[in-house]
């Protein structure tokens, strides 16, 4: 009781508390997507352990705010150190816990979740702000650590999502409590055995397991978090805002996208026809993915026929094999809910064009799926299905382009694919979207900031919004007078 072997790998199963593991009455299963067995008894976190870390973390926020930021930077970059040396491990356990591809997390997410920590230890060195001069008055500002801060993280990338907001917040001198995805929760656990392993205080950094509803839910509502950093769908995300509204605790939401990929008529289409097929990536669990395929009907016929072709090469299977491109969803309840979405776009009227289904053989597989004939107000198109389906929708002019990838209620990205520079200008211009890649897709530098419009989040991080967030920004003017000599 208390750990699980994944793989091979050692995980401690139960909350990391003050520096010491604890554990709750109850357990739930967390079971791998992979071949859907159980993979370990988590301890179910409640209002009292959520309770017991919050505190915790208030008790060691004195001494971790007042360390010199070039110590906290130095533990930092002692965690991604360990990160590195742990990061076969934490790839294979992530893997089998979520379902993402092995490759992708060995070759790509565990390298920027080191980098994560690096990145930020870096940027505090540099966090500085010229001071300003008003008649003769010197006006200062500093970024003061805030306090304790909650870090809800979703199951489609948990560790990555996670350490994006935990190492800013622990460079900024706040200390943390995280509560992991209860449908992948063990990398969370195992960062905390690489934190106390690089020497960061007893409870600067917490984690409490459970599900939502009854640990989220207590950790967002505790007087003493004085910021929520929440990633996770959007009617979570009106929870959580909503709690947190009623102490007036700051919140950075990074919610759900519906995100449009637009193919304009001049585009090189082997390059769009090549992006659209990478939206089924970690199969199409990722909030940033180009789902809605708007095309310029003039060449819809040949990128219809491009794609196909990609679709069609697809490799579904073991998230462990290498050559595998499409792994399974994360669980049978969301699998089903994926194919709702298709049954009932396909009775209102869509026409699949490849896929449209469950795999049959068993597993957690869902076909990369391409539907067209979809109507702009269909529930296929406007809400997001977080699985391996894409739409494709025709237009004629620029502007039926931009109405047509505006026109949901989620703003976190768009894609513009174009041989035009002057195009390219004008649509970024007028999309409303958190980020717009021009003939491209996921490239972002961690010094650029991230986040959505509309209703895909409220608040921007990355490089100096990371720390505009996690701390009290703090303007301090001095006179030019009514000063001693006190050396
Ligand atoms: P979810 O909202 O169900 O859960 C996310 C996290 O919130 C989990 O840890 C869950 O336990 C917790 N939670 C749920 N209800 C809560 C409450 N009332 N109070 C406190 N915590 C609560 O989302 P999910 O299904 O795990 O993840 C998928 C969603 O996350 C998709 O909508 C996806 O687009 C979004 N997402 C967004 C980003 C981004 O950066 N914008 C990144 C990844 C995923």
């Amino acid at each position: 009781m208390g750990s699980a072997d994944v793989a091979g790998v050692l995980v401690d199963t139960r909350h990391w508390i003050g520096g010491k593991r604890v554990g709750s009455a109850a357990t739930f299963a967390d079971i791998s997507p992979v071949d859907q067995t159980e993979l370990a008894a988590v301890s179910a976190g409640t209002a009292a352990e959520v309770d017991e870390a919050v505190q915790a973390a208030a008790d060691s926020f004195p001494s971790w705010s007042r360390t010199a930021p070039a110590e906290r930077a130095a533990v930092l970059r002692a965690v991604a150190d360990g990160i590195e040396d742990r990061s076969a491990e934490l790839a294979v356990v992530e893997t089998m816990d979520n379902g993402a591809l092995l490759r992708s997390h060995r070759r790509s997410v565990m390298p920027r979740v080191a980098q994560n920590f690096r990145f930020f230890a870096d940027w505090l060195d540099q966090l500085a702000a010229p001071p300003l001069e008003i008649r003769e008055h010197r006006e200062q500002v500093s970024w003061c650590p805030a306090g304790v801060t909650a870090v809800i993280t979703p199951w489609n990338a948990p560790l990555m999502l996670a350490t994006w907001r935990i190492a800013p917040a622990l460079a900024a001198g706040n200390t943390v409590v995280a509560k992991p995805p209860e449908l992948a929760p063990l990398t969370a656990s195992l960062l905390a055995d690489i934190c106390a392993g690089a020497g960061l205080p007893d409870g600067v950094f917490n984690v409490v397991q459970g599900t939502g509803q009854s640990a989220g839910a207590p950790l967002v509502a505790h007087p003493e978090v004085a910021r929520v950093a929440f990633t996770g769908s959007v009617t979570s995300g009106q929870a959580v805002a909503a709690a947190a509204g009623r102490q007036l605790t700051p919140v950075s939401l990074e919610l759900g996208g519906k995100s449009p990929l637009i193919v304009f008529e001049d585009a090189d289409l082997e390059l769009a026809a090549a992006n659209a097929a990478g939206q089924f990536d970690n199969a199409g669990q990722v909030c940033l993915a180009g789902s809605r395929l708007l095309v310029a009907s003039q060449v819809a016929e040949e990128f219809t026929a491009r794609l196909l072709g990609k679709i069609a090469a697809v490799r579904q299977g073991d998230p462990r094999d290498d050559s595998t491109d499409v792994g399974p969803n994360i669980s049978r309840a969301h699998l089903e809910r994926i194919d709702g979405f298709v049954r009932r776009a396909v009775s209102g009227g869509a026409r699949v064009l490849a896929g449209g289904g469950v795999r049959p053989g068993g597993g957690l597989y869902y076909q990369p799926t391409l539907l067209d004939q979809v109507r702009p107000d269909a529930e296929i198109v406007t809400e997001e299905v977080f699985g391996p389906v894409l739409t494709l929708q025709t237009f004629g002019a620029e502007q039926e382009a931009v109405a047509l990838a505006n026109s949901t209620r989620y703003g976190l990205a768009a894609m513009v694919f174009t041989g035009s520079q002057q195009r390219a200008a004008r649509v970024q211009a007028d999309l409303v979207a958190g980020t717009v890649w021009v003939n491209c897709f996921f490239v972002r530098d961690l010094r650029a900031p991230f986040g959505g419009a509309r209703q895909s989040g409220i608040g921007r991080e990355g490089g100096t919004w990371s720390f505009d967030f996690y701390c009290d920004v703090k303007n301090t003017v001095y006179a030019p007078r009514g000063w001693r000599a006190d050396g």
